[in-house]
C-alpha cells in the first residue's frame, strides 16, 4: 500500500484505547479544501472521531483562511457590530456560568482566541491566564487588554494545581493529543477544581438532520465529535465529575446556517432560522443541544 506521510491513521481510541472502530460517516471539508474524510466509531466505548487525520504538520493548511480566525472587527460595520453586540452576550453569559461555582480565583483559557474572556475574567478581579495557538491572535489579546497569554508550549510549564477553573470553548474537538491535554488540564487543576468544556454535539437534531453536511463536523479541524456520553467517559478518565450541562442556543442557527449554504441553498437564511428554532425545541426534550457546555469537577 502506498504510505502517505501527510495522513495518519488513528490505530487507538482516543478516548478509551480501544483498537476497532466500525466507519460512522463519509464527508467532506465544505469550509476550505473540499478534500473528503471519514469519521469512525469506537466500537467499544461508542467514541465518534476523525480517521485518517492529517498529521500535526498539514494541520495548519486546513485553519489557511481569513474566516476562521476570531474576528478581529477593528472598523464599523453592521455584522461587525452584530457580531460584537452577541459576543459581548456570550461572554457575559459564560462569566455567569462560572460564578456559579467559584466568585473569584485563577482562570485558565485554553484557546483564548483574541482575549476578550480572559479580559473580562480580568476587569472582575479574577488573575488570568490564556493559552493561544495562533500568533496574530495571541498579540491582538496581548496588544489590546496587556494580559497574559502565551503559545501551547506554555502548558508544561504553569504552576501545578495552579488554577481554580480551566476553561476551553469549542477547542478540545481541534486539540491534536486529546490524552496530553487532559493531562496537563489535570494537572493544572486544584483539587475542587472545575473544568469548563464547550463542544458541538453530534447527537444533536440539527447533526442529526444535517448529515454529512453538517457544519460542525467541521473535519479535518475537528478530530473528535463529542457526544454527552462520549464527555462523560472521557471526564471520568482523567478524575473528573460532570456536574452540569448547560445548552448554547445559538450555535444551532450559526451551524444550521453554514449548512444550509453547505447544501447551496439560495438564501440560507431562511432555512437556517426555521432549523435553528426546531433544533434547540427538539434538543429541549434531552438536553440534546447544537453545541453543549459541560462544568466538570475535578476530584
Ligand atoms: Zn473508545
Amino acid at each position: 500500500m502506498e504510505q502517505q506521510t501527510n495522513i495518519i491513521q488513528i490505530k487507538q481510541c482516543p478516548v478509551c484505547r480501544n483498537t476497532s472502530f466500525k466507519p460512522y460517516l463519509k464527508t467532506q471539508d465544505y469550509f476550505l479544501t473540499q478534500e473528503p474524510f471519514t469519521i469512525d466509531q469506537c466500537e467499544k466505548c461508542s467514541f465518534i472521531f476523525t480517521n485518517p487525520i492529517p498529521s500535526k504538520s498539514e494541520l495548519p493548511k486546513y485553519y489557511d483562511s481569513p474566516d476562521y480566525l476570531s474576528h478581529t472587527v477593528r472598523g464599523w460595520s453592521i455584522t461587525g457590530s452584530i457580531y460584537k453586540a452577541l459576543r459581548n452576550l456570550n461572554i457575559r453569559n459564560k462569566y455567569k456560568i462560572v460564578q456559579h461555582y467559584k466568585k473569584i480565583g485563577k482562570f485558565l483559557d485554553i484557546g483564548s482566541g483574541t482575549g476578550e474572556l480572559l479580559n473580562y475574567f480580568n476587569q472582575k478581579g479574577w488573575e488570568t491566564v490564556g493559552i493561544e495557538p495562533n500568533e496574530k491572535a495571541r498579540n491582538y489579546a496581548i496588544d489590546s487588554y496587556n494580559i497574559n497569554v502565551f503559545d501551547e508550549s506554555k502548558l508544561d510549564d504553569l504552576q501545578e494545581d495552579g488554577f481554580d477553573v480551566i476553561s476551553l470553548w469549542h477547542v478540545l474537538e481541534h486539540v491534536y493529543d486529546l490524552d496530553e491535554r487532559m493531562k496537563q488540564i489535570q494537572k493544572l487543576g486544584k483539587k475542587d477544581s472545575y473544568v469548563v468544556i464547550a463542544v458541538p454535539n453530534i447527537e444533536s437534531p440539527d447533526a442529526q438532520k444535517y448529515k454529512d453536511k453538517w457544519a460542525a463536523l467541521d473535519i479535518p479541524r475537528h478530530l473528535y465529535h463529542f457526544s454527552k456520553g462520549s464527555i462523560q467517559t472521557l471526564l471520568g478518565r482523567y478524575n473528573m465529575e460532570l456536574v452540569k450541562m448547560y445548552p448554547m442556543r445559538l450555535d444551532a442557527f450559526y451551524v444550521s446556517l453554514l449548512s444550509e449554504k453547505y447544501l447551496n441553498k439560495k438564501i440560507p437564511a431562511i432555512p437556517a432560522f426555521f432549523s435553528g428554532i426546531q433544533s434547540n425545541l427538539k434538543a429541549g426534550k434531552e438536553n440534546n443541544y447544537s453545541s453543549m457546555i459541560f462544568v466538570a469537577k475535578q476530584i
